[in-house]
């Protein structure tokens, strides 16, 4: 047990900082993480450079590795990044918004959810088909139209796009309505027909939104379209669609980092309610697909109160180690220990496991340990020389264990008193000293 102890004073103990070296492997593993996730290869080196400079010289918790450490810092890193900015929409009103993106993205089915979301709110809605080219796509908005009943301005037999939007504004204003969304046409590839299209629509409208839909699988182009796009027709929010399939949506990075433009909606999924503002966190944890190293890191900073740990510490250099520090002492044990099962599950963390690792032995042996100080009044575990024979028997009885057991606990106790005098008395309390423990 005296074994187990010292491994987890150590790593109690253990302050580190990060480094270039110690972050390598991490960052390794982070890089791959975001290119699997189709971020783009520029976006992601840029990326982990600057969260890397920012880590250097940080402190690391006592109770993960670096490795860790990096993760979780550049998981709240890209959480911050994709947040940066509002999910809210103009508050003008009339409400103008304009649906940009290449084809199959999302635009039409987007524009009703939008809508639908907004009628809550106490929007009225109007939908205008600004997608000519496809017969289909215009009974597509028709037909979502009519499913959330709003009316949708279309006018099928004329080419002149910015025309159409102009007197679907004209119809929608009459009516008395106060959100009016411009579903346009998308093409599999940006060209430069489509972009000077939208141009003169927007000239002609006048939108107070530009939103660009992109399908959450859009991948390394992600950076490109909307690059394009926000030259073009200067993007006001992102909508990222089909987060509920399996794409892991590095393209969400991409974007943000190229156009700073504020990632306000995710679709997800193809009914007009599977819509919802953005949730960066989400996204981050999704991106990177290392929610369970965050997670444990979060887990570890509840865990151990440093404040605790340097005050038994303390106590314990002073040479008043007492039945109350010992149980304490097992208690955060039992943590790090049920914490290194779950770093035992994780890829290329299982250094960390083996070094923390309690067998089934150990662990009902240390619960023993807990009952017997348990069975200790206050005042027995305040002052262990208290212990005589007949309040020995009093508590193997009440712990239900043999007295021999309650003798060695204490005789344990004493060991690891006198020991900690010694070193106290040794005057540095090295690493080197800690191991002899
Ligand atoms: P547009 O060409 O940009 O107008 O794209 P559409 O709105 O027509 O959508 C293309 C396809 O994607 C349709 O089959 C939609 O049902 C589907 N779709 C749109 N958004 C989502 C979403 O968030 N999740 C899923 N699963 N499908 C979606
Ligand atoms: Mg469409």
């Amino acid at each position: 047990l005296t074994d187990k102890l010292t491994n987890a004073m150590r790593h109690l103990r253990g302050t580190a900082k990060l480094s270039e070296e110690n972050m390598a492997e991490a960052l390794k593993e982070v890089r791959a993480a975001l290119l699997s996730a189709d971020v783009h290869f520029k976006v992601a080196r840029a990326f982990i450079e600057r969260v890397k400079e920012k880590c250097v010289g940080q402190d690391v918790l006592k109770t993960v590795t670096p490795g860790q450490q990096i993760i979780k810092i550049i998981n709240d890193e890209l959480t911050a990044l994709l947040g940066e900015g509002s999910t809210e929409l103009s508050s003008k009103k009339p409400l103008k918004i304009m649906m940009v993106g290449l084809q199959g993205g999302g635009k039409t089915t987007t524009s009703a959810k939008l809508a639908k979301s907004l009628k809550k709110d106490g929007y009225k809605p109007h939908l205008v088909a600004c997608d000519i080219y496809r017969p289909a796509a215009i009974d597509q908005l028709e037909t979502v139209a009519g499913q959330i009943g709003v009316p949708c301005f279309a006018k099928r037999g004329t080419p002149d796009v910015p025309a159409i939007g102009e007197e679907g504004l004209r119809e929608a204003l009459a009516a008395g309505d106060d959100l009016i969304i411009f579903d346009t046409a998308g093409r599999l590839q940006i060209d430069e027909q489509l972009i000077d299209e939208i141009k003169e629509l927007k000239r002609r409208v006048n939108p107070d939104e530009v939103l660009l839909v992109v399908d959450g699988a859009i991948g390394q182009e992600a950076v490109n379209v909307a690059k394009t796009f926000n030259e073009a027709v200067q993007l006001t929010g992102i909508v990222m669609t089909k987060l509920d399939g399996d794409a892991r949506g590095g393209a969400a990075l991409s974007m943000k980092e190229i156009t700073e433009v504020p990632i306000k909606f995710a679709g997800t999924g193809e009914k007009l309610d599977d819509f919802d503002v953005f949730h960066p966190d989400r996204m981050a944890s999704r991106i990177l697909g290392m929610g369970d190293v965050v997670s444990l890191v979060e887990k570890a900073q509840e865990t151990i109160d440093e404040k605790d740990a340097a005050n038994m510490a303390e106590r314990m250099m002073s040479g008043d180690f007492n039945f109350e520090d010992m149980l304490k002492q097992f208690r955060q044990i039992k943590k790090l220990g049920s914490m290194s099962s779950i770093m035992g599950m994780l890829p290329g963390m299982g250094k960390m496991a083996g070094n923390m690792g309690m067998d089934d032995k150990a662990e009902k042996q240390m619960k023993r340990s807990e009952a017997i100080i348990l069975s200790m009044t206050p005042k027995e575990r305040q002052k262990p020389q208290l212990l005589n024979s007949s309040r020995r028997t009093r508590i193997a009885r009440g712990s239900g264990v043999k007295l021999a057991e309650v003798n060695q606990l204490i005789k344990q106790h004493m060991q690891m008193k006198k020991m900690m005098k010694k070193m106290q008395g040794g005057g540095k309390m090295g690493k080197g000293n800690m191991k002899k423990m």
